[in-house]
């Protein structure tokens, strides 16, 4: 837990979220400004701030973020179209919340990489 951190208070239900699957090493949210018609968060409970911070049994945790996405995916009829799971790490990437978290974008074309 990281005092000044929103996912952190959004994993402790101190801030609110619409909150779609949780369990004991993660949440998932929708987006408060969703960029695709699906645009979910898979979130750590664990604070760190991201992608460069993951080694030792954070490859297992990140290896559970990813089945917990491909899950909503399926679930929210996305899996067969297709979707995008984006870790976005530090300022060129535009990341603004440093919780480590899991994009799961679909439900339209979303363009080819940049
Ligand atoms: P980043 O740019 O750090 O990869 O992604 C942060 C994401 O968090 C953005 O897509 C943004 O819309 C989302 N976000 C920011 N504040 C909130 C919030 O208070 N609640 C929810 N559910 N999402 C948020
Ligand atoms: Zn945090």
């Amino acid at each position: 837990m990281s005092e000044d951190c929103l996912f952190c208070k959004i994993v402790e239900k101190s801030d609110p979220a619409t909150l779609l699957y949780e369990d004991e090493q993660c949440v998932a949210i929708q987006d408060i400004f969703p960029k695709a018609p699906v645009h979910f968060l898979v979130i750590p409970r664990q604070h760190f701030s991201g992608a460069l911070e993951v080694d030792g049994a954070r490859e297992q945790l990140v290896g559970h973020l990813v089945a917990v996405a491909a899950r909503l995916a399926r679930e929210n009829g996305v899996a067969e179209k297709g979707f995008r799971l984006v870790f976005n790490t530090n300022a060129h990437a535009g990341q603004t919340v440093f919780h480590l978290h899991l994009h799961l974008l679909g439900g339209q074309a979303l363009g080819g990489m940049a």
